[in-house]
């Protein structure tokens, strides 16, 4: 018991125990829940409020890149609206902007669980945060057409050559 005390929050991937202080286990990354009896020595913390919010079924998965926000703040707003569904998330510095300078500042990613992705996506399609259709294949068709144009034009270059040669 005293160590659900002075470590009430738990890690949903690998079980850790965590003081009520962390946010994300130092383990693996994951938004921590909480362990179980309510104790009420402690201060009902922020991270206890957000642990209760965090559905199990949304916590288990490799962590998969859901959104973009602008800055820390930004971050943070799409976090508070996925717990409010009961998805935990975390936030990485997007990829090169993870310099020393740019810590405080700078975009991050917003991360969820596998099993959350679904949860997460209808989330942020309400919210207007993100594009109703993956990026990847709208971007992909496009370029496979101008892809297929671009063969195209080379052939008929090759067979209108190939005639000219013939023709001389
Ligand atoms: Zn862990």
């Amino acid at each position: 018991m005293a160590d659900l005390a002075a470590k009430p929050l738990v890690c949903p991937s690998c079980a850790t125990r965590h003081p009520a202080d962390e946010r994300f286990c130092t383990r693996c990354g994951m938004p921590l829940t909480y362990a179980g009896r309510i104790d009420l020595d402690l201060p009902v913390s922020a991270a206890h409020a957000r642990a209760r919010k965090i559905k199990p079924q949304y916590s288990e998965g490799e962590l998969v890149r859901v959104a973009g926000a602008r800055n820390q703040a930004e971050a943070e707003l799409i976090q508070g609206l996925l717990l409010e569904e009961g998805v935990p998330s975390m936030l990485r510095r997007t990829r090169g902007f993870d310099v020393p300078d740019m810590l405080a500042a700078g975009p991050r990613d917003v991360m969820v669980p596998q099993t959350g992705v679904d949860a997460a996506r209808e989330v942020l399609l309400q919210a207007d945060l993100i594009a109703s259709e993956p990026e990847a294949p709208a971007i992909d068709r496009p370029f496979r057409i101008f892809a297929g144009l671009l063969i195209g034009i080379v052939v008929v270059g090759l067979i209108v050559w190939a005639l000219t040669q013939l023709g001389s």
